[in-house]
Order: C-alpha cells, then sequence, then structure tokens
C-alpha cells in the first residue's frame, strides 16, 4: 500500500487512474479504524481497481468543546488494517496542508435535511463534513465512494450534495457493522467504561423493539416514536438527544400514519441518539427492512 501525504501526489495519482480508466473506490476515514470501516474499504475492493482510503481528522466538521484533540489516533495500527482489507493508497495529511493559508470557500448544506438531528445539535457539523468531502473527492477522483448507513444522515447529506452540485461520482452506502451485542462499531465506543458499554447495546435494542412494533402492524409514527424514547430512557446513565422516523434520504420526520397509498409503507428509518457523560452514540435502523 502506498502511503501519501502530500496533496500534490493525490492529484498526480487521480489524473493517472483517470487516464487509465480505472475504477477507483474511495473510502474517507477519520482514523481510528474498526471492522466498519473494513467492510467499506472491502467493498470497494470488491468493486473498483483502485482504492484510496484518507484517513483526516477534520477540524472543520468538530464545534468547539466537542473531542477534536482527544479523537483517537493511531496511524501505524490503521495502516496495518488496510493493508490487510487490500486499500491500495492510504492519504493522510495535516489541517494546515488541506486548509491551506487563505482558505475561505465552503460547501453549506441548507435545507430541512440539516435542520434536526445531528445538524441541529451540532451547528456547522454537516457544512465541515461536506467541505472536506468535496475537497477530498476532488483530490481523488473516484468513480464510487463508499459511506457506513451508521451515519445514515451524513450519508443523506452527501449523496444531496453529489446530486445537486453533480458531481460525477457514485455514493455507495453500505450496512453498519456491529458488535455481537448488536452495538454499532464506532470509533467513539473506546470513551465508553465498562459499565456505559454495557449499557450501550440498549441503544440497538431499542431500534429493534421499534422494528417489532412495526412488523407487528404499527403504523402510528407518534405511538412509534413514544415507545422507542420510552425504551432508550431506561437505558442506564444514557441521557436521550433524540429518537425519531424519518424519511431516510431527507431526513424529515413522519408525523402522522405510516401509509404511502398503494405501498404499505412509505421508506422509514428509526433515527436516535444517546449520550453517555460526553459521548454520544448514533444509530438507526431501517423498520421496513430486513436486515442491518
Ligand atoms: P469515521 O471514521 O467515523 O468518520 O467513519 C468513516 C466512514 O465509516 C463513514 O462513512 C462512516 O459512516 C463509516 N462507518 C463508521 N462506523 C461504521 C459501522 N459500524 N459500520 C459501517 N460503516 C461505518
Amino acid at each position: 500500500m502506498k502511503l501519501v501525504t502530500a496533496v500534490e501526489t493525490l492529484a498526480r495519482l487521480r489524473d493517472e487512474s483517470r487516464r487509465a480508466g480505472l475504477r477507483v473506490g474511495f473510502v474517507p476515514t477519520m482514523g481510528a479504524l474498526h471492522e466498519g470501516h473494513g467492510s467499506l474499504v472491502k467493498r470497494a475492493r470488491a468493486e473498483c481497481e483502485r482504492v484510496v482510503a484518507s484517513i483526516f481528522v477534520n477540524p472543520l466538521q468538530f464545534g468547539p468543546g466537542e473531542d477534536f484533540e482527544r479523537y483517537p489516533r493511531d496511524l501505524e495500527g490503521d495502516r496495518a488494517k488496510l493493508e490487510a482489507w487490500g486499500c491500495d493508497v492510504l492519504f493522510t495529511t495535516s489541517p494546515s496542508a488541506l486548509y491551506r493559508q487563505g482558505f475561505q470557500t465552503y460547501v453549506v448544506p441548507d435545507g430541512p435535511i440539516v435542520e434536526r438531528y445531528e445538524g441541529a445539535l451540532r451547528p456547522g457539523h454537516f457544512r465541515g463534513v461536506a467541505t472536506v468531502v468535496a475537497k477530498l473527492l476532488n483530490l481523488t477522483g473516484p468513480t464510487h465512494a463508499y459511506f457506513g448507513r451508521k451515519d445514515a444522515q451524513q450519508a443523506a447529506v452527501i449523496r444531496r450534495m453529489v446530486d445537486d452540485l453533480n458531481v460525477p461520482v457514485r455514493v455507495v452506502v453500505c450496512p453498519t457493522a456491529r458488535d455481537s451485542d448488536g452495538l454499532a462499531l464506532s470509533s467513539r465506543n473506546v470513551y465508553l467504561s465498562t459499565e456505559e458499554r454495557a449499557a450501550a447495546a440498549g441503544l440497538p435494542r431499542a431500534l429493534e423493539a421499534s422494528r417489532a412494533r412495526f412488523r407487528e402492524g404499527e403504523r402510528s409514527a407518534p405511538a412509534l416514536r413514544a415507545a422507542l424514547e420510552n425504551e432508550l430512557r431506561r437505558i442506564p446513565d444514557a441521557a436521550l438527544d433524540y429518537a425519531d422516523l424519518v424519511d431516510p434520504d431527507t431526513f424529515v420526520p413522519y408525523a402522522g400514519e405510516l401509509r404511502d397509498g398503494a405501498r404499505a409503507a412509505p421508506p422509514v428509518l428509526a433515527v436516535a441518539a444517546v449520550r453517555f457523560r460526553s459521548t454520544r452514540l448514533l444509530d438507526n435502523l431501517r423498520l421496513d427492512e430486513e436486515g442491518p
């Protein structure tokens, strides 16, 4: 695997791949890699001729008082994992190399998709995400870009950006990789104490219970939301940030009955975030689909 730290080198590789007409798969990450990232890299490996991953803890998407400084960093461990997953190129660089002096142009998602949930709780977060992803897509020039459904609002924002700005890339959103007790893998899980880690499994369990209710025929969005909130409030030492049922593409919440003309139900995504002290855990589950 080739390690690239200069943006100029990355751009040169992009131009080479383009000239050769290669299918290039790109997986942007913030490092502290786990099997969730692994599933994205392996999918890219299966579908593309060249696989590029980036590790960049993007200061622009962290708010004041968030965990930018203490975000887990393990470049050597990450390199070994990427190598084992079949990655061809790892790009990692410093904030000052990516945001050069005089930087003043941003991609700002500005609509209902960022008005609620992570967009509301973390002002400026999706502006940071959209800006860095746009920059990385321009620098790597991939044919395919891979994101996790674990961060479903982020995936929706990126799909929207790619569509709205006519970015020539196919966005692939991959299923959530989970631990054996159901907790979604996350670099931030290392912040949890043993007790919190055990309690955290209550988050996916509550989402599963919501899906079970939906399958049993419950179609009232307020009733499903109330039941989900109730389950989440029972998790020891966790504070509830939000729980809701949304359209997975627009992130607009459902208000009434989950019925959609001839179809039995529209696509319904249950989204939730809970907090153990300052550690926020996000998860989501499609109520109208099988699987992760
Ligand atoms: P991060 O390093 O947390 O910014 O994540 C990089 C990419 O990996 C994002 O597209 C995430 O949605 C994705 N990702 C993170 N955790 C998981 C997981 N448990 N399963 C699948 N994808 C994930």
